[in-house]
C-alpha cells in the first residue's frame, strides 16, 4: 500500500477529468487521475461521436477517450487505475482519499469528475434478468442480439442512438416511450423515423421484465399511459436508456447536492462549498451533459485549482513576512 501526493488529485477519467489533468499538468501541478471503474467514462460505451469539435469525420467514443488520456499523460499526468472508496474533506486542504487498492491519495486540491451512471426503471425482473436479456448499454451488449428481436426504453438522445445502433445487429428494433413525443435532438429523430428496422411504441410504460423457462428475458409487460390498457411485447433483449444519475455517493453529507443528487457549485464556476474542492462534468451538470461541456468544466476546475494554490502560497508568504 502506497501513499501518493499531488498538488491536484482528480477523481474520474471522462472528458472532465482528462481535461482538468491536461491543464493541471501544463501548470506543473503534477496531477494524479484516479480513473475509477470505467476508465474513459461514458464515452467508452458509445460509438459514433460527431459533435466533439476538431474532427471533421465521425470518431469513435473509445478512441476519443484514449486520445484524451494519451494527451494528459504526454504532458505529465499520472494515471492510476484504482477506485476511490472514501474521501476526507472535513479538515480542508490537503484532502485525503483512499482507493479500493488500499492506496492513499493526498491532494492539495481535489477535482471531482466522477460523472454519472445509467438509471434503471426499478421494476420487477429488471435486476434478475440483468445480463440475461436486460442491459443498459447497447454498444456493449448489442452484438449478442444479432438477428434477434430487441427493444429500447426511453425517448432521449441515448435511447434513439441505442435504437439506431442496434439496427447494425437486428432487423427488429422497438423503441418504447412513455409519451407521444421524443426529447431526442431532431436530427436523431429524423434518422430514427427513416429507419425501416425501427418501430416506435408510443405512450407505453414498462411495468416488468418477464423471463422464460430458460431463465432468459421472454417479454416485457407494458401499460398504455393514456388508456391504461395492459399488453406484452416479446423480445430477446431490452435496453434501458432513461438517463443517468450522478456518481456522488462518495460525497454524501460532505458536499451540498441538488434534489437530484448533482453536486452544487458556485454559479458559473466549478467551486464547491469547500475551498480547494472543485466539481466538473456530469457529476455537477444535469443540463448540458456533453463531452465538450464536461471538458470545458474540467479546464475551469484546473485553472481555479491553480489559482487556489497560488493564493494560498501568497497568503503563507505574507504570514511568514509578518512574523
Ligand atoms: P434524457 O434525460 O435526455 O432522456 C431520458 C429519457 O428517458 C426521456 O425521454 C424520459 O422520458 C425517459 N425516462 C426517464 N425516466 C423514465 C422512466 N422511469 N420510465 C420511462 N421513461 C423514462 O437522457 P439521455 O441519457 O437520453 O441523455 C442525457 C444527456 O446526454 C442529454 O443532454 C443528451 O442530449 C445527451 N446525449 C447526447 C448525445 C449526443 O449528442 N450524441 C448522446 C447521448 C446523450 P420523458 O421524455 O417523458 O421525460
Amino acid at each position: 500500500m502506497a501513499t501518493h501526493h499531488t498538488k491536484m488529485l482528480i477523481i474520474g477519467s471522462g472528458p472532465a477529468g482528462y481535461s482538468a489533468a491536461i491543464y493541471a499538468a501544463r501548470a506543473m501541478l503534477e496531477p494524479i487521475v484516479v480513473q475509477g471503474l470505467q476508465p474513459g467514462g461514458q464515452l467508452t460505451i458509445t460509438t459514433d461521436v460527431e459533435n466533439y469539435p476538431g474532427f471533421r469525420d465521425v470518431v469513435q467514443g473509445p478512441w476519443l477517450m484514449e486520445e484524451m488520456k494519451a494527451q494528459a499523460e504526454h504532458v505529465g499526468t499520472r494515471m492510476i487505475w484504482d477506485t476511490i472508496v472514501s474521501v476526507d474533506l472535513e479538515n480542508g486542504a490537503p484532502f485525503r482519499a483512499v482507493g479500493d487498492s488500499g492506496d492513499e491519495y493526498i491532494g492539495e486540491t481535489l477535482v471531482i469528475a466522477t460523472g454519472a451512471q445509467a438509471k434503471w426503471l426499478g421494476v420487477p425482473g429488471e435486476m434478475e434478468l440483468g445480463g440475461k436479456g436486460v442491459s443498459a448499454c447497447a454498444t456493449c451488449d448489442g452484438f449478442f442480439y444479432r438477428g434477434k428481436k430487441v427493444a429500447v426504453i426511453g425517448g432521449g438522445n441515448t435511447a434513439v442512438e441505442e435504437a439506431l445502433y442496434l439496427t447494425n445487429h437486428s432487423d427488429d428494433v422497438t423503441l418504447i416511450h412513455r409519451r407521444d413525443s421524443l426529447r431526442a435532438e431532431k436530427i436523431l429523430q429524423e434518422r430514427l423515423f427513416a429507419n425501416p428496422k425501427i418501430t416506435v411504441l408510443w405512450n407505453k410504460a414498462v411495468d416488468g421484465f418477464v423471463g422464460g423457462e430458460n431463465g432468459m428475458l421472454h417479454h416485457l409487460a407494458l401499460t398504455d399511459t393514456v388508456t391504461g390498457e395492459a399488453s406484452t411485447l416479446e423480445v430477446d433483449g431490452a435496453f434501458v436508456a432513461i438517463g443517468h444519475a450522478p456518481a456522488t455517493e462518495l460525497f454524501k453529507g460532505k458536499l451540498p447536492v441538488d434534489e437530484s443528487g448533482y453536486l452544487l457549485t458556485e454559479p458559473g464556476t466549478p467551486k464547491t462549498a469547500i475551498p480547494g474542492v472543485f466539481a466538473a462534468g456530469d457529476v455537477t451538470d444535469h443540463v448540458y451533459r456533453q463531452a465538450v461541456t464536461a471538458a470545458g468544466m474540467g479546464c475551469m476546475a484546473a485553472l481555479d485549482g491553480e489559482r487556489f494554490l497560488a493564493a494560498r502560497a501568497h497568503a503563507a508568504k505574507e504570514t511568514e513576512a509578518a512574523e
